[in-house]
């Protein structure tokens, strides 16, 4: 195998092939229609404990049952939607051709990445910002100056 050098411009890392990018387009489709499964089966799961505890006469341990169900379903299909939101947002992206760009500062996001993580919508260095919250803004702490020289 002979690695061919000879190309004035290397392709570059962000270009993707219309094939990558038509699985990526199957790979959000397929998720959002399980996401939207999962929203919808925790909002009908909310329903038939609501509904079950009007009817029963639940003793303390039932009804903590009942509000910790509660809580789960919630969180549960909070989370789902939001994924649901982000999904449908890099389709979007997908759609008007910015996929590929950060949202922050306009540079390829990279195949690879984008390959790794469909949702993406910053590059890694932004992302990195993101992630940092104590990053390079963090404020040096101030030697203490000691108070007053010992005396003797
Ligand atoms: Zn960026």
């Amino acid at each position: 195998m002979t690695t061919h050098r000879a190309d004035p411009v290397a392709p570059a890392e962000g270009v993707m092939t219309d094939a990558e990018r038509s699985a990526l387009r199957d790979h959000l489709e397929a998720d959002i229609r399980r996401l939207r499964r999962t929203v919808a089966g925790a909002a009908a799961e909310q329903e038939r404990r609501a509904r079950e505890h009007e009817d029963g006469r639940g003793d303390e341990s039932d009804i903590s049952a009942y509000r910790s169900g509660i809580g789960q379903d919630v969180s549960l299909a909070e989370h789902a939607a939001m994924l649901l939101a982000r999904n449908e947002h890099a389709l979007g992206r997908l759609a008007d051709g910015s996929y590929e760009q950060c949202e922050n500062c306009g540079h390829q996001i990279g195949t690879q990445r984008l390959l790794a993580l469909p949702r993406a919508t910053l590059c890694m260095g932004c992302q990195r910002g993101c992630d940092a919250p104590t990053g390079p803004t963090r404020r040096t702490r101030r030697p203490r100056r000691t108070q007053s020289l010992r005396s003797v």
